[in-house]
């Protein structure tokens, strides 16, 4: 089942002597079940190609099929309802509401899609149970750390049950120690069988993913399948 199915992505800001071609004809299917970390230097379009794939923004001109949906002949409504339904997102800065508790913020997404309260909670519950917050659900995000907040956008992400967990650096404002935490947690939903999507410029992270895409000026230079003879453990670097 192929999740993400991109056709000759266009995306072009603006228009006459000032536009900018973000994204240059990218072309990308995405199978159920992989995990594809997404690399680039700044301006290479790694933002761009996020803001389409979770139906933020629309392509300039090519096709994008999310879990089967042709994405370009919806309206926003439409748009809005798959976007929520289909699609976890997790950002650089985490992005919870503040003043409002672990709870509440996973519960939201929820009730955007219109389930009914004590659904919610059971659901959110689990979802800060998988991510290890369990004892925190009452905290608001200024009583969590880096780490801890990240972990409830995650359990936020995932509440709804999403075809597609879409993070851009996930990982860019945490310490090393969370930037492992988060690391394991998603390698165990990826184990799971969750469908991931991440966009990185940090080599240790994207040694997690199954799937390596490089982005250059809009183009994708290079897209290859991670195997375990790639690179020996981190253990073991120093002895081959
Ligand atoms: P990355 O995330 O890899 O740093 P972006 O996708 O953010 O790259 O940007 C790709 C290119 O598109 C850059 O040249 C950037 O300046 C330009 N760009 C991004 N967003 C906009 C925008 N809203 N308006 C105009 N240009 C933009
Ligand atoms: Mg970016």
């Amino acid at each position: 089942m192929t999740v993400l199915d991109v056709r000759d992505v266009v995306k072009v800001y603006g228009e006459g002597d000032t536009a900018v071609q973000a994204l240059r004809g990218v072309s990308l299917a995405v199978e159920q079940g992989d995990y594809v970390a997404i690399m680039g230097a700044s301006g290479s379009g790694k933002s761009t190609l996020m803001n389409i794939l979770g139906c933020l923004d629309v392509p300039t001109s090519g096709r994008y099929l999310l879990d089967g949906t042709d994405v370009g002949t919806l309206d926003d409504r439409r748009l809005a309802i798959v976007r929520n339904r289909k699609i976890g997102f997790v950002f650089q800065s985490f992005n919870l509401i503040p003043r409002m508790s672990a709870l509440a913020n996973v519960e939201l997404p929820l009730a955007y899609g219109g389930v009914k309260a004590a659904d919610r909670r059971r659901r959110a519950l689990a979802a800060l149970d998988q991510v290890g917050l369990a004892d925190r659900v009452e905290h608001e995000p200024n009583e969590l750390s880096g780490g801890q907040q990240q972990r409830v956008a995650v359990a936020r992400a995932l509440v709804t049950a999403p075809a597609l967990l879409l993070a851009d650096e996930p990982t860019g404002n945490l310490d090393t120690k969370s930037t492992a935490d988060m690391l394991d947690i998603l390698d165990r939903l990826s184990a799971a069988g969750r469908t991931i999507a991440l966009i990185t410029h940090e080599n240790d992270v994207a040694r997690h993913a199954k799937r390596v895409i490089r982005l250059v000026d809009g183009h994708i230079v290079d897209d290859r399948r991670r195997t375990h003879v790639d690179e020996p453990p981190p253990g073991l670097v120093g002895l081959r």
